[in-house]
């Protein structure tokens, strides 16, 4: 296991190093609370052993940090005291910690209080596989394989906020698939999953990595391209159009409208980019549908399609 000491005393710290190695544990020192708290920080630690009274940063002052935190890593804490009066362990306690151990450590009773702390960070390593995977399962939209409307909030909030900051543009393009309805109605609901699978799977191989595409509702589609300005997302739009139209689909052939805003000066909020993507597809479905239509440029004039 890997363990870190928090200790000021050289002579306690070297000490408990070494009954630690002797286990066969990796060990890292660090000479006060203000040292270990960068180092869990910086690298995580599962395993803490750290001294009570220290200078800067003292143990339960720690641990109440550490606690507070809240890292992905769960930090077993075991806080070293000379004084064994309940008050003090009743104040670790608050602190957060897990266990106690009375200075200098017996090595048996240490061994077996490691023993312990490997068995509960096991199950928090487990609790933490499952929440990840149960944060995929709720991200992912299950017909289409992309991800669902509310990672696509999350995601929209994180990249516009970005977008501020780097002063970067950031295009959203809203897509709908044109006259879905009838595709519905001639060939079943099931034919119909089975496109909205396949368009879900093109767009998700069409764009790079860190664009997002995800399933706004029912054959909507939504696409954020960080970085992206007005041109290119227009071209990027309409080589997901085409790919769409090129596709040969079990049926008949199958087209989408396309609506794209880009962040600019008179952009404020994400809302504002959501509302003019949505307009801009409204205006496309106007238009005569299967074409893309910047908001930006729709405002000056003709719809805007590429050849
Ligand atoms: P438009 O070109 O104006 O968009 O016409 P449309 O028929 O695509 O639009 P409308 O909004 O009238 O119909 C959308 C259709 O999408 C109706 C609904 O049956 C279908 N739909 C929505 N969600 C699903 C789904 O999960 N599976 C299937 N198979 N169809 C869906
Ligand atoms: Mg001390
Ligand atoms: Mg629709
Ligand atoms: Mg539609």
């Amino acid at each position: 296991m890997k363990i870190l000491i928090a200790e000021d005393q050289a002579m306690a710290a070297i000490f408990l190093r070494r009954t630690l190695e002797k286990m066969g544990h990796q060990v890292t020192v660090a000479q006060d609370g203000e040292e270990a708290w960068h180092f869990v920080q910086e690298e995580g630690a599962s395993l803490l052993i750290s001294d009570w009274m220290m200078p800067r940063l003292d143990g339960p002052e720690l641990c109440r940090r550490i606690r507070l935190a809240q890292a992905e890593q769960y930090t077993y804490i075991i806080l070293l005291t000379s004084l064994d009066r309940r008050d003090d362990k009743l104040t670790g306690l608050r602190a957060g910690a897990d266990d106690f151990l009375t200075k200098p450590p017996d090595p048996d009773e240490l061994a077996l209080r490691l023993e312990i702390a490997e068995r509960i960070l096991a199950v928090h390593e487990q609790l933490a596989r499952q929440n990840a995977r149960l944060r995929e399962l709720v991200a992912v939209d299950e017909l289409t394989g992309v991800k669902n409307r509310r990672r696509f909030r999350e995601d929209l909030e994180l990249l516009f906020a970005q977008s501020e900051r780097l002063e970067s543009p950031l295009s959203l393009i809203m897509l709908d698939i044109d006259r879905f309805k009838e595709y519905n109605d001639a060939f079943g609901h099931p034919a119909g999953d089975e496109v909205l699978h396949g368009v879900g799977q093109l767009l998700r191989m069409a764009v790079r990595g860190h664009d997002v595409v995800a399933r706004y509702g029912g054959e909507e589609f939504v696409v954020l391209l960080p970085g992206t300005d007005q041109d290119e997302s227009l071209r990027v739009a309409e080589r997901l159009r085409k790919a769409i139209e090129n596709q040969i689909w079990t049926h008949r052939a199958v087209t989408a409208s396309l609506g794209i805003a880009t962040t600019g000066d008179l952009i404020s909020t994400s809302a504002m980019l959501v509302d003019r993507a949505d307009r801009a597809l409204y205006r496309s479905k106007q238009a005569g549908r299967n074409r893309v239509i910047h908001y930006d440029h729709s405002e000056i004039g003709a719809p805007a399609r590429l050849a």
